[in-house]
């Protein structure tokens, strides 16, 4: 049985007032929501301030930190990046190979394999974004050669480990939703050739009013949520219908 998970990715959102009160009403709100994992992705300079005080790493066992982001090396003259050491500190996850990453900051996908290599070195879960570019008869075969370059090189027993997040890039931040059925296709064609414990989510303009659609997928896991994780009561909203999910054992897997 995989855990579902709900993770939110703050961007470049937030002052730190802002993210004091969101994590502090994410923490209340799923206080009582204990058969998924909650992620919280703010931006890394507010890492620090909320394992050490609002989240409180260890504290609440379904609700974690995620970075955004971080560079693969542990320590040196690379200005402005952020290092698996330093993350490990404070985080349990963190974001690779988002189609922002890619896009504006022109990471390759041999840089995202480091970052997912230096990840599982550092005993941390990487949430890696993979999904096309535009939407096509050929996209599943896309995706599945991104993921298969990404991966390369990766134990299995990390593979198992990995979260997944298929984000088709024409769906990121653009209010246009895959259909559940379009995503399922693609989840499921991903799913041969990764192990049956590892964690595929969607992410794409989920909201509460379509989240309930992806949950009844039987393969995935859950989503990775931008705009949405910045409102705190879609936000729990859409938390509370992936833990129903889960307890009506909706995210039981075709090949469990
Ligand atoms: C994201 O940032 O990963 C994302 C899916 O954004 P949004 O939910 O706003 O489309």
């Amino acid at each position: 049985m995989r855990t579902k998970i709900v993770a939110g990715n703050w961007k470049m959102n937030t002052t730190a007032a802002d993210a004091h009160v969101l994590a502090t009403g994410i923490r209340s709100g799923v206080e009582h929501i204990e058969r998924i994992e909650t992620i919280i992705c703010p931006p890394s300079i507010w890492l620090g301030v909320l394992a050490h005080g609002v989240i409180q790493r260890g504290q609440y066992p379904h609700l974690h930190l995620g970075a955004q982001n971080m560079y693969f090396q542990e320590t040196g003259a690379y200005t402005g990046e952020i290092s698996p050491l330093m993350v490990k500190e404070v985080a349990k996850y963190v974001i690779v190979g988002h189609s922002e990453r890619t896009h504006i900051f022109r990471e390759d996908e041999e840089l995202i394999n480091h970052k997912v290599q230096a990840a599982f070195a550092h005993d941390i879960t990487p949430i890696l974004c993979v999904g096309e570019e535009e939407q096509s008869a050929t996209s599943k075969e896309t995706v599945i050669r991104e993921l298969k370059k990404l991966i390369d090189g990766l134990e299995l027993a990390d593979v198992k480990k990995l979260v997944v997040a298929y984000e088709p890039v024409w769906a990121v931040g653009t209010g246009k939703a895959a259909t559940p059925a379009y995503a399922e296709d693609v989840i499921v064609h991903l799913r041969t050739i990764l192990p049956e414990e590892t964690r595929v989510l969607y992410g794409g303009s989920v909201t509460e009013e379509n989240a309930r659609g992806f949950l009844a997928l039987p393969d995935c896991d859950g989503f990775l949520i931008g705009g949405t994780s910045l409102k705190l009561k879609p936000f729990l909203t859409v938390c509370q219908y992936a833990d129903d999910a889960a307890q009506a054992g909706g995210h039981r897997s075709l090949h469990n």
